[in-house]
């Protein structure tokens, strides 16, 4: 059984010295253990339950010699320290949660975790896998593939993929991929969609990993409203780079407000940094929190994407103002998104800042308007706003979803049988569909009895419109589309509970299968359940959606999901 533990004195030992990527890592675990020790108390009286204690392997694959580790030299110059602290609350979420803990950050250790004699090359693991769990990187898949060669294959769904940004399903299956363009640096590991744990939940395809930001009480969160200097701004960007040709912006922005940096500098200041800038330089975490609290501004500039930054700037009472991409940027159309395994379209240097939080505590306009942008600076500072951290990025969300991913997520059973095609069908307790006649019935009842998590009572079908995915599709009924669910409407019956006429019905492997194509009124059925998407659209296509409800401030559990 796994108990909560607070105390995190043992994983502060794990955890080991030498890279200044790790004493990062431990400063924020210890300036964030009160945190996780309250929080902890508080999931563990709302859960009150008996959870399996795992036994979890974390291999960092980018921290490890072998992989060129190219961060650990940056975390003091501005280097990209988002990775960093994810990795650092995913140790620390999973060992508050009780699991019995092992961390590698060289593939010496990864080799001693798991019984692979060194100095072998590829070498097979011969007995069962020693972990439950393997949480890693692509990298440290990459380490995994070339030192336990094909024993890889059979453990593979014991890994957990940390990815950034995420990866698409059309892009992780290796013949799919290669055979219709989708193949990339990263993808093509045959994984399921949900093996991938995000830092955003940009797609409901991958599991969305998140990370945590500093919770403030009441006391505090008066005491900053107070204190809030209403013409201070805290440009976003810890690296010259990301203020070259920002002048026009920091000219305007300088008619009203005081503009603080912490940009990374070794002698010189960075010429891209404007003289009136006040400039810190690079800081430790708690005292760019301490910066935070003071400004009423946090402005980003397009660069870098979707970071933890903003975050904890709204957490800390600021605005963040950023600029709206139009058209979007993607791997069609920008370098940074060029190569990595997703066709998703980002609406703004921060979108999930600009969908999930919006307005007060986030304003996203045209930067390329300077008059907008002028009247802009002026309404930030009439307006006031409070601290805000939605309950996925606390510790308790995070622990919350940990623990829901660890007890239930499975993708070492064998797959649930398509029922038979000829079988009825009808989705339980949905509004959309009713349940009629006692042939459906006994379908259902027979499909509920295959243990499904998310619950097959949370299922909601839906069709998109043509050229829409089931993302958007399910979105606009305030729902959220839910992979795991598709294997319940991959069958005949779907397409006449949503009143489509099939002239014929064609099994495919194809991403945005199960769908109508209303040119032939042809009805398509998946064939291999590692393509089911929720993202992709194409205008030929009327998608068939699996939607489920999502708890408040929480997206990736539905409502029965705990
Ligand atoms: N950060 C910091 N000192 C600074 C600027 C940023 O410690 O002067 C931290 C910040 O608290 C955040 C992390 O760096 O948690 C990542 O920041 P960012 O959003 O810039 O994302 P990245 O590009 O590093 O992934």
């Amino acid at each position: 059984q796994a108990a909560f533990q607070s105390d995190i004195g043992t994983l502060l030992e794990q955890v080991g010295t030498g890279k200044e990527s790790l004493s990062f890592m431990k400063r924020r675990m210890r300036r964030l253990a009160a945190q996780w020790a309250s929080a902890a108390r508080r999931l563990d009286d709302k859960l009150r339950r008996w959870r399996e204690q795992k036994r979890i392997l974390v291999h960092v694959g980018f921290l490890t010699e072998e992989s060129g580790d190219v961060f650990s030299p940056k975390v003091l110059k501005g280097g990209p320290l988002g990775e960093m602290v994810q990795w650092a609350d995913i140790l620390a979420a999973l060992h508050v949660l009780g699991h019995d803990v092992k961390i590698s950050v060289s593939l010496k250790e990864l080799h001693g975790f798991l019984g692979v004699p060194p100095g072998r090359g590829s070498c097979p693991l011969t007995g069962p896998l020693p972990f439950d769990l393997i949480y890693t990187d692509y990298h440290g898949l990459q380490q995994m593939k070339q030192h336990m060669g094909l024993s890889l294959r059979k453990h593979k769904c014991h890994i957990r993929v940390i990815d950034t940004f995420g990866t698409e399903p059309a892009y992780n299956h290796e013949e799919y991929a290669t055979r219709h363009g989708y193949r990339t640096n990263w993808g093509y590991w045959n994984l399921h969609g949900q093996q991938y744990m995000t830092m955003f939940p940009h797609t409901p395809d991958n599991s969305f990993m998140g990370f945590v930001a500093e919770e403030l009480n009441e006391t505090e969160k008066l005491f900053i409203q107070r204190n809030k200097v209403n013409n201070m701004a805290v440009v976003y960007g810890k690296d010259a780079s990301m203020w070259k040709g920002k002048e026009n912006f920091l000219a305007i922005l300088n008619r009203y407000m005081e503009i603080h940096g912490t940009v990374y500098y070794e002698t010189q200041r960075p010429p891209e940094v404007p003289a009136f800038v006040k400039n810190h330089g690079l800081l430790p975490q708690q005292e760019l929190q301490q910066l935070l609290r003071k400004a009423k501004l946090f402005v980003g500039f397009g660069f870098p994407y979707e970071g933890p930054a903003p975050l904890e700037a709204i957490a800390n009472g600021c605005i963040f103002l950023q600029p709206k991409f139009n058209p979007p940027h993607s791997s069609l159309n920008h370098d940074f998104f060029r190569g990595k395994p997703t066709s998703r379209k980002v609406s703004s240097q921060h979108p999930y800042a600009e969908q999930h939080i919006g307005r007060p505590h986030v304003i996203t306009i045209d930067f390329n308007n300077s008059e907008e942008f002028d009247a802009t600076i002026r309404e930030i500072m009439r307006i006031d706003v409070e601290p805000f951290l939605p309950y996925e990025y606390t510790c308790e969300g995070m622990l919350e979803r940990v623990h829901a991913y660890i007890q239930n997520q499975d993708f070492c059973s064998p797959e649930v049988p398509f029922p038979p095609v000829n079988t009825s069908w009808a989705l339980l307790g949905g509004p959309f569909i009713p349940l009629t006649d006692s042939r459906v019935l006994s379908w259902a009842s027979n499909a509920s009895s295959f243990p499904s998590w998310p619950p097959l009572s949370a299922l909601r079908l839906l069709s998109s419109l043509q050229g829409q995915s089931c993302v958007e599709a399910c979105q606009t009924e305030g729902l959220i589309c839910e992979p795991a669910l598709y294997r319940f409407i991959n069958i005949k019956e779907a397409f006449s509970a949503l009143e489509f006429q099939c002239e014929g019905l064609e099994s495919e492997m194809n991403h945005l299968l199960p769908a109508f194509s209303a040119e032939h009124a042809e009805c398509g059925l998946q064939h291999d359940p590692l393509l089911f998407s929720c993202a992709g659209s194409s205008p030929k296509y009327q998608r068939l959606c699996p939607c489920r409800d999502y708890r408040k401030g929480q997206v990736a559990l539905c409502r029965d999901c705990l």
